[in-house]
């Protein structure tokens, strides 16, 4: 039987499986082999994935994303407080102090926890897999972020017993990206030369780790890790969100945090300029035709956009430092690469800071979407 990987993303979730000599990414039946971290509940059915997606706005309260942090935390933890008032969708507190999920399902009103609301992610996943492989799956390797406390990584194995699926192991996130770099390089020096050093950045949405790694042919050993848990790509579309709910206030008089529906969809359109500002320069659109009370916005002043990312990035720098100069005994000289993946890797603001601070380029040797799961993947071939 075989064992398959999943890289359980905060926004996006990946399958690998080692498969006739190779690794291969497993595509759900959209063709697509990003499977969004969504689940959509409604009066008949249930969805997952890219369907569920698709309803994050027409059905808000009910379809449920953003919630792998709340993994094996209380619902009083800070952190959830403060999520809990951006969130389209309700929680509440559970019984035993931890945070569930309140929503309208079967026309029943349900609370879910959260190992639930993953093993209902899980078995998506797990499905893909089997109708790909055309033979039950039972057992993997799923990734963590290495900040996951026991309490938390408890919690993701408690959702896999749900789904039924066999979890081996869980691995970082880290781990997994250098063993999915050390597999196929070909080129690493014998365990009697030097090692070679590689830097590995991996920024998602949610989060921003990193590791330094050192490499021999047949050895892998992670030398230093350092992560910053609340710095990632949603950041950015967060300030973006900001900026133009200001901006909409001012220009047209609209309280637009005041109306879920338009806030997911500014949400969803300064996810995807910041994902355009990532190929341009120039002056981009923002186009929201019938925003609120039948106003058409648009038209964005990039260098204040562009300065807000700036601000952001600053941030990506001191945990380089801190992983480094704190951690390791490296100097410059001994890193041999800079690897970076993770979605948000692709902003040039991002890729640059890294860059400047290593004196070298970044190199994107792996595929910066699917190296988690191929690592997985590899943990157990
Ligand atoms: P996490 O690792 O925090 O659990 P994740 O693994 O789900 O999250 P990724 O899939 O690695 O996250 O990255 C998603 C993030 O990358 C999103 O914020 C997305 O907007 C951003 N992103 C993807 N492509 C681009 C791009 N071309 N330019 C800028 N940002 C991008
Ligand atoms: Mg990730």
């Amino acid at each position: 039987m075989s064992v398959v990987g999943f890289d359980l993303g905060f926004q996006n979730c990946y399958i690998a499986v080692a498969r006739s000599g190779g690794i291969e990414t497993i595509a759900n039946e959209y063709s697509d082999r990003c499977t969004p971290a969504c689940v959509s509940l409604a009066s008949k059915n249930r969805t997952i994935g890219n369907a569920a997606k698709s309803q994050i706005i027409t059905n808000f309260k009910n379809t449920v994303h953003g919630f792998k942090k709340f993994h094996g935390r209380a619902f009083d933890d800070p952190f959830v407080q403060g999520e809990r008032v951006k969130l389209p969708y309700s929680l509440q507190k559970l019984p035993s102090g931890g945070t569930g999920i309140k929503v309208r399902y079967l026309e029943e009103d349900k609370v879910f926890t959260i190992e639930q609301m993953t093993a209902m992610l899980l078995t998506k996943l797990k499905e893909t897999s089997e109708s790909a492989l055309k033979k039950p799956v039972v057992d993997c390797v799923i990734s963590v972020p290495s900040f996951f406390t026991d309490a938390e990584r408890r919690s993701v194995m408690d959702a896999t017993q749900i789904t039924g699926l066999n979890c081996l192991r869980l691995i970082n996130d880290t781990t997994a990206v250098s063993l999915a770099y050390g597999i196929y390089k070909q080129d690493l020096p014998t365990p009697e030369e030097k090692p070679r050093n590689v830097v590995f950045v991996d920024m998602g949405h949610s989060s921003y780790q990193i590791s330094v790694a050192s490499f021999n042919k047949g050895k892998l050993k992670v030398l230093a890790t350092a992560f910053d848990p609340y710095l990632g790509g949603r950041n950015f579309d967060d300030s973006l969100v900001d900026y133009f709910c200001e901006e909409f206030r001012t220009r047209y008089k609209l309280n637009v945090k005041e109306n879920p529906r338009a806030l997911l969809r500014l949400h969803q359109e300064c996810e995807k300029l910041k994902k355009l500002m990532s190929a341009n320069s120039s002056d981009l659109p923002l186009n929201i035709e019938c925003f609120m009370n039948d106003i058409d916005v648009g038209r964005v002043d990039m260098r204040r956009a562009q300065k807000i990312q700036v601000q952001l990035v600053a941030g990506t720098c001191r945990l380089l430092k801190s992983v480094f100069w704190c951690h390791t005994e490296l100097t410059r000289d001994d890193i041999y690469a800079v690897e970076v993946v993770g979605g948000a890797t692709r902003m040039p603001a991002v890729k640059e800071r890294i860059s400047k601070f290593f004196g070298k380029d970044v190199s994107t040797t792996l595929n910066a979407d699917e190296a988690v799961a191929r690592g997985c993947a590899l943990q157990c071939a």
